[in-house]
């Protein structure tokens, strides 16, 4: 195995919360091409190199301005209130986006639920018709920019948030809190080129990348 193969493997599998001071910009999971049709290879490029780029440099210099040093993103998230706006929409962006982009693989690559995530599903949310039609709610009735999440609350139930803007539910200022299992980008930037206004087709679309495998796989580590 070349080691720029075992790089993004190792890539893959880092959870984000445990990356140390000062952040950097991850390695795509996958070429900008690699979602196409669903979404393009444009929007992709432009997402990762200019959108989440832009997080991670101003998350490091916001904290760096306030001598915040040392800290895990897990750490910063879970007390995210003491920081000021700009750590909690730049390193909310860059935890979002680094879990986001694991979340998506290529249409047929993402395998399905898992039959332990699947009976979740089916005991807290109603079954997967339901669940899917829940989420797609959430995501598309978030007014302006923002995240549809699926978590794992503290009591080790599955449930459907969404949240504004970079926020999230690692957050100490979140209305639910949990562990994010399933993330879906709202923002225009993630979708416009495409899809212009028609969020709602973004949103239907965006099944057909899911990576399932490390939905299943944020899922056997949240119950845990
Ligand atoms: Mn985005």
């Amino acid at each position: 195995m070349s080691s720029i193969t075992s790089t993004l493997a190792a890539a893959v599998v880092a959870a984000p919360i445990a990356a140390t001071q000062p952040f950097v910009l991850p390695e795509m999971p996958y070429a900008y091409d690699a979602l196409e049709p669903h979404i393009d290879a444009k929007t992709m490029e432009i997402h990762h190199t200019r959108h989440h780029k832009a997080y991670v440099d101003n998350a490091n210099a916001a904290l760096e301005a306030q001598g915040v040093t040392g800290k895990t993103l897990g750490q910063i998230l879970a007390e995210v209130s003491k920081y000021g706006a700009a750590v909690r929409n730049n390193g909310g962006g860059h935890y979002n986006h680094s879990l986001f982009w694991n979340l998506m693989a290529p249409a047929g690559k993402g395998g399905e639920p898992s039959k332990e995530l699947l009976a979740a599903i089916d005991r807290d949310l109603g079954g997967l018709d339901a669940f899917k039609k829940a989420f797609a709610d959430a995501a598309v009735k978030r007014f302006g920019s923002g995240w549809a999440w699926l978590i794992v609350t503290a009591d080790k139930k599955l449930a459907v948030v969404s949240t504004p803007n970079q926020d999230n539910p690692l957050m100490d200022i979140a209305e639910v809190k949990g562990t994010p299992i399933l993330a879906l980008d709202v923002w225009e930037h993630a979708y416009y080129l495409k899809f212009q206004n028609k969020r709602g087709d973004y949103i239907q679309t965006w099944w057909n990348v899911v990576n399932w495998n490390e939905v299943n796989r944020l899922f056997g580590e949240a119950i845990k």
